[in-house]
């Protein structure tokens, strides 16, 4: 079964460690800050396996090269985006899968934030890697793709089952959870994950992962209806 950390780097990023609890193999997803990174992998033992890539932006990938000197392991990315991503081992497309000790991945294609970012889910363990396409109640800006691109995207992250981790790249909740509650001041569930949300960041703690079940009911990206909807939304929040 894979677990999976947040490990706080840059500004507002969060690059992931994940661990197989039963061979010890670990993988770091979007290594962009070499200290914490490596100190992270120490910390676990000093063993990597495996570095998984979401998207070509330099907060995501900036010390990959860095990592890899230091801890050799493969780099997967996505095959679309190996022109602009650092050397790849190997290139990954949808329904893809990649192996991390005795559990593996799908990769996902989930354009919209840019055209070529992937998603990771594993199963077992039910965590996914959603990079910038989904955060805790919000969604990544369209910088390349298009609105039905994010809608798409978006959707098939709801077809994962309700227990799903949603591990994503920022730590942009709680100025999520401020357009979420102003575009939909009634929904209860947004209330009361906005109040934890105060709470974890009073105490300096990250609020990801949070429960793909509870982004169903709170993400007012998640649950928006339609493209339309979701691109009058994700103008709205960019003016927000
Ligand atoms: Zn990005
Ligand atoms: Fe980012």
């Amino acid at each position: 079964m894979i677990t999976a950390h947040a490990i706080p780097i840059l500004s507002d990023n969060y690059a992931w460690l994940l661990v197989c609890s039963k061979t010890g193999a670990t993988a770091i997803v979007d290594p962009a800050e070499e200290a914490p990174i490596a100190a992270a992998i120490t910390a676990h033992g000093g063993r990597l396996d495996l570095i998984l890539l979401t998207h070509h932006h330099g907060d995501h990938i900036a010390a990959t090269d860095a990592i890899r000197a230091r801890f050799p392991a493969p780099v997967v990315g996505a095959a679309a985006d190996a022109y602009r991503l650092p050397r790849l081992d190997r290139e990954v497309s949808e329904g893809d899968r990649v192996k991390l000790g005795d559990s593996e991945a799908v990769v996902m294609d989930t354009p919209g934030h840019t055209i070529g970012h992937i998603a990771y889910y594993f199963a077992d363990g039910d965590v996914l890697l959603s990079g910038d396409t989904l955060f805790s109640l919000g969604c990544g800006r369209l910088l390349e793709g298009t609105a039905a691109d994010m809608f798409a995207s978006l959707a098939k992250f709801a077809r994962l089952p309700g227990q799903t981790l949603v591990c994503c790249g920022h730590e942009y909740t709680e100025s999520n959870a401020r357009f979420a509650r102003h575009v939909d001041p009634e929904n209860v569930a947004l209330a009361t994950m906005a109040a934890k949300i105060t709470a974890l960041r009073g105490a300096g703690k990250p609020t990801v992962p949070s429960l793909l079940r509870d982004e169903l009911a709170a993400n007012p990206f998640l649950r928006a209806p339609d493209v339309a909807r979701l691109a009058e939304l994700r103008e709205l929040k960019n003016k927000f």
